[in-house]
């Protein structure tokens, strides 16, 4: 579904991703570890073009959509292609990011109505199946500060799926959490994975990425330093940064 190529993406003189290649299929769940500043959530963000890059090509269904050779995805006739990205490609932050003056169910059906023009009733009708599905249909008419982190993560991943994405891109969505209320969110996660929804997650937890992922990359100072499936990258880690960051991070 979606293919990225040789990314570069630099801040200044600060360079962030040096050539990063990655790949994910239909219904494959890739998951991105890596110290803190590595350049994960930078990568997501470029992936769903919230975030401009330097050089590389960025493919959505074997269509360029990032191709710095042509400047395709940068003219501002583009924005529909943006648009259509962006949907495809839904994002949860590790801040859930929920408008504190709407309720959840408000929440949840906001862009399906104003973004692709969904009718109102429709959306509802989904908004609530989608939230009773994270567990929390009965939270349809509270708002955002009423809700404990969990559930208001699980909102977040509610209002992703609302609109119908290709794909999920997830980064950090737990570490905001307490333990206990982490695993909520985990069961979720889980969920969708065993659903067979494509995901892309950036994520702490080494239990969860063992568990859910198809393929893990490691990333270390914007450079893929192994990657694998999961049972020879957690079980047999070649290099020895990845065997350092798996001892610290425990
Ligand atoms: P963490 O695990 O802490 O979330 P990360 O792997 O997600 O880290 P990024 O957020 O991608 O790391 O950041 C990579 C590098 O880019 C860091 O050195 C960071 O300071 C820098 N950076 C990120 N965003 C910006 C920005 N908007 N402007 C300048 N530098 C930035
Ligand atoms: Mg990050």
């Amino acid at each position: 579904v979606i293919e990225i190529r040789d990314l570069h993406k630099a801040y200044g003189a600060l360079e962030v991703l040096k050539g990063v290649d990655m790949v994910a299929e239909k219904g494959e769940v890739v998951s991105l570890i890596g110290s803190s500043g590595s350049g994960k959530s930078t990568l997501l963000r470029c992936a769903n073009l919230l975030e401009d890059s330097q050089q590389g090509e960025i493919r959505f269904e074997g269509e360029p959509v990032l191709w710095h050779g042509t400047g395709l995805g940068r003219r501002p006739g583009d924005h529909k292609q943006l648009i259509r990205i962006r949907t495809n490609l839904s994002m949860v932050f590790q801040q859930f990011n929920l408008w504190a003056h709407m309720t959840i169910l408000e929440n949840v059906i906001e862009a399906p109505v104003t973004v692709l023009k969904r009718d109102r009733h429709e959306a509802e009708a989904l908004g609530r199946e989608l939230l009773a599905k994270v567990g929390i249909g009965d939270k349809c008419d509270a708002y955002p500060a009423q809700l404990s982190g969990g559930q208001q993560q699980r909102a977040a991943i509610a209002r992703a799926l609302a609109m119908e994405p290709k794909a999920l891109l997830f980064d950090e969505p737990t570490s905001a959490l307490d333990p206990e209320l982490e695993q909520e969110v985990v069961k979720v996660i889980k969920a969708l994975a065993q659903e067979g929804r494509t995901m892309l997650l950036v994520t702490h937890d080494m239990r969860l990425a063992a568990d859910v992922s198809d393929h893990v990359v490691f990333l270390h100072q914007g450079k893929i330093e192994e990657e694998g499936p999961p049972e020879s990258l957690f079980g047999n880690p070649q290099t020895e940064r990845l065997q350092q960051f798996l001892s610290h991070s425990q």
